[in-house]
């Protein structure tokens, strides 16, 4: 029997969303049902609910979130009623070039449940990032749950389902930082504080973070900032280059994926750096650098796919350094909400207001 649950659905494009009540199938091969506990709100489900993704509306919005498995479908072995989960958006499938080639982060065919949440007529939904965890209950693929130490509060630990674990991992694994590295990293909303909380635990010796808010900025430190640059009134390059020696960063973070972050990120970093991009720009956006600037300051530019992260392997490691006291969770936590008020956490994302609004169920 299908589960009637309330839920966050985007039914049009640009519409204000809605609590409607959905149907959640029971688990089939593969597939887990997840009692969600918590989940954030992220700026990729205000894209969805804008239309700024595809036009696959009916969404069902959510993909930041912890819960307890409430029941296994057929084949599933290594997960079972009461496990505490944090759920992924990357479940590696095994099979596809890049998991096949020993690259499973990158996994270009990654597990989804197969059967369909619907609304009560029978229109399918399309899940956010296939989770869909603004819901009581959510269906995925038993890759998309990963197993966490339960002593860790589901609001704080949704988090790392998405913009922890993007800005974390576009450092440590996408940037490579390493110890004694300097550090730059622009953007300093959620994504942008985690790759400043990642840098500072892989060992950096400096860790600049800029922002156009002194707020922020302020808040940027609670994650392991040891220097801030309001770029709205100093020159962003000349600042990082100033607070390194003359030099430059080793490694920047573009956390904003704009055409001038990224131009300020390529030329704030050291001869030989790498710059990460890891904020998502829109589809009209171009950038336009001298050919010879790429090839004379030489380095890497990379762009980092949800940190490359592995999720079975990193969702436990950030969950310990949490429970540890070395990685700082709670302070993404601005609000927490409920199921009914996604709208307005919108409103106070796009005002800057907070780094997570998260939904408590
Ligand atoms: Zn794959
Ligand atoms: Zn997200």
């Amino acid at each position: 029997m299908p589960h009637e649950v309330h839920a966050v659905v985007a039914a049009k494009q640009g519409a204000p969303v809605e609590l409607q009540t959905i149907l959640v199938p029971d688990p089939g091969p593969g597939e887990v049902l997840v009692a969600v506990q918590a989940c954030g709100v992220c700026h990729t489900d205000l894209h969805y609910r804008d239309g700024a993704i595809n036009d696959e509306f009916p969404f069902l919005l959510g993909h930041e979130a912890a819960g307890v498995i409430e029941s296994v479908g057929p084949g599933v072995t290594d997960l079972a009623p009461g496990d505490y989960v944090v759920l992924a958006w990357r479940a590696p499938c095994g099979s596809c070039r890049s998991c096949r080639r020993g690259r499973p982060w990158y996994c270009f065919d990654s597990r989804n449940a197969a059967q369909p949440m619907t609304l009560l007529d029978g229109t399918p939904l399309a899940p956010a990032l296939g989770i869909g965890a603004f819901a009581e209950k959510t269906l995925v693929a038993a890759g998309q749950a990963v197993k966490v130490d339960p002593a860790a509060r589901p609001e704080a630990a949704g988090l790392i389902g998405c913009g922890v674990m993007a800005g974390y991992g576009a450092a440590v694994h996408t940037g490579g930082v390493g110890s004694g590295d300097t550090v730059a990293v622009i953007g300093c909303g959620g994504v942008g504080n985690a790759a400043i909380a990642g840098a500072s635990i892989a060992g950096a010796r400096r860790v600049i973070a800029v922002d156009i808010d002194d707020r922020k900025l302020d808040g940027a430190t609670r994650f392991g900032a040891t220097h801030t640059v309001n770029s709205r009134g100093t020159d962003p390059i000349e600042a990082v280059r100033e607070l390194t020696g003359g030099n430059g960063a080793d490694v920047v973070i573009d956390a904003v994926g704009r055409p001038e972050t990224y131009r300020q990120g390529f030329y704030m970093r050291d001869l030989a750096g790498t710059l990460v991009q890891v904020g998502v720009p829109d589809p009209d956006m171009r950038i336009d650098l001298p050919l010879i600037d790429l090839f004379s300051r030489g380095g890497a530019l990379k762009s980092s796919w949800y940190g490359d992260c592995l999720p079975s392997r990193d969702f436990p490691v950030l969950i310990d350094r949490y429970l540890s006291g070395r990685l700082d969770l709670d302070g993404f936590v601005t609000e927490t909400i409920a199921l009914d008020e996604v709208e307005s956490a919108f409103d106070k994302m796009r005002d800057g207001q907070v780094l997570r609004s998260v939904v408590v169920l």
